[in-house]
């Protein structure tokens, strides 16, 4: 541990706070994305007596100490998980600042940490990872790496001849690249869809999504599924923007921006890539046992979210979330399993443990790499 200058204590400090208030939003993700509400209106609200919460009580972490615990009108214990998910968050952002410096990147970092605590959370309470997390996620991701690639590198912005010498000889096929990047993006989200239709064909599952709701009238059945719908067709017009947005700029700007264009391609290609095969084999361990034991111990959530995670973490790091999370998994299943004698058929939230060990090798793995 290098000594801190002042400046580096304020980074820290901020990203802290960052992650306290970003924490704090979460909750509310994590408490009403699985219910199908809103996570915009109506305001924060006490789940026991329904009082609306006063912005004084929602200060995060402090308001918990200083409330004991406890609601202002009701007295009703207020989940602890609600302070340690905003305390989970600060320390991993200052971690993220820690390692990667305070840079855009950084932001990128926290904002994909950010979708993991909440599909960890949602995860362990409802065994469910929600499409309209996953879904923006791995656009998200595979975005992130492409602009990453190409001007997250400090070598790309150190005043080097070499590099502007070598990339200028270097055959980077503009065009194709622009159209291939273009569509690639254009068509990430509509291909979550296009999984998610032939999984259903495959294993001719239907029931998951319904069991969820069962307490739900149909009016609000439908005024969910019309909001899930809007933001699905939201995310796949960003992901078609995207697309345009690349192969415009590529058309127009590569040619004067070689190094960074390459970069940036040979990243969305990586990311492309690795989110494949990420998917690919963990879906591949969904079927084996799903035929193997006759029921789904592995849910189609947990494809799309290593999916995600390939996208943004590199087959390297995908490889190692997914082998973090396996061992992870089965150990504390195991453990559970033998604590309740009831078989190793307990549901396990395997979103958790991939989520969690996604944020470590984040965390952990070389920069750059
Ligand atoms: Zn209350």
């Amino acid at each position: 541990m290098a000594g801190l200058n002042l400046p580096e204590i304020c980074y820290l400090l901020f990203a802290l706070l960052s992650g306290l208030l970003i924490g704090s939003f979460l909750n509310v993700v994590i408490h009403r994305v699985p219910l199908d509400r809103s996570i915009v209106f109506p305001g924060s609200a006490c789940p026991s007596c329904g009082a609306r919460i006063r912005a004084f009580d929602n200060i995060p972490l402090i308001s918990f100490i200083l409330l004991r615990g406890r609601c202002r009108d009701c007295d009703a214990r207020i989940s602890i998980r609600y302070p340690a998910v905003e305390l989970l968050t600060g320390l991993i952002f200052a971690a993220i600042v820690w390692k990667t410096a305070p840079t855009w990147v950084a932001l990128l970092e926290m904002i994909f940490a950010a979708s993991m605590i909440a599909l960890v959370f949602i995860d362990a309470r409802h065994q469910l990872l929600p499409n309209v997390i996953t879904y923006p996620t791995f656009l998200f991701a595979l975005a992130a790496s492409t602009v990453r690639a190409g001007w997250g590198s400090p070598i790309i912005y150190a005043f080097d001849f070499s590099l502007i010498f070598t990339s200028a000889q270097a055959d980077f096929p503009v065009t194709r690249a622009a159209i291939t990047g273009g569509v690639l993006l254009a068509i990430a989200v509509p291909g979550f869809l296009l999984i998610d239709k032939l999984d259903l064909i495959l294993f001719n599952k239907y029931f998951e999504w319904e069991e969820m709701n069962e307490g739900a009238s149909t009016e609000d059945r439908a005024d969910a599924d019309r909001r899930y719908d809007r933001l699905i067709g939201a995310t796949m017009l960003l992901g078609l923007l995207c697309g345009i947005a690349w192969a415009s700029s590529t058309l127009l700007l590569a040619r004067d921006n070689m190094a960074a264009f390459e970069n940036a391609w040979d990243g969305l290609i990586r990311a492309s890539i690795a989110a494949f095969v990420a998917g690919l084999i963990t879906w591949w361990i969904r079927a084996v046992y799903f035929y193997v034991r006759g029921f789904e111990g592995m849910g189609l959530g947990d494809v799309k979210m290593m999916a995600a995670i390939g996208a943004f973490l590199g087959w390297q790091g995908a490889f190692s979330t997914l082998l973090l999370g396996s061992i992870a998994g089965a150990i504390i299943g195991g453990i559970m399993a033998f604590r309740n004698r009831s078989g190793i058929r307990t549901a396990l939230p395997l979103g958790l443990f991939l989520g969690a060990a996604a944020i470590f090798v984040l965390i952990w793995m070389d920069q750059g790499g």
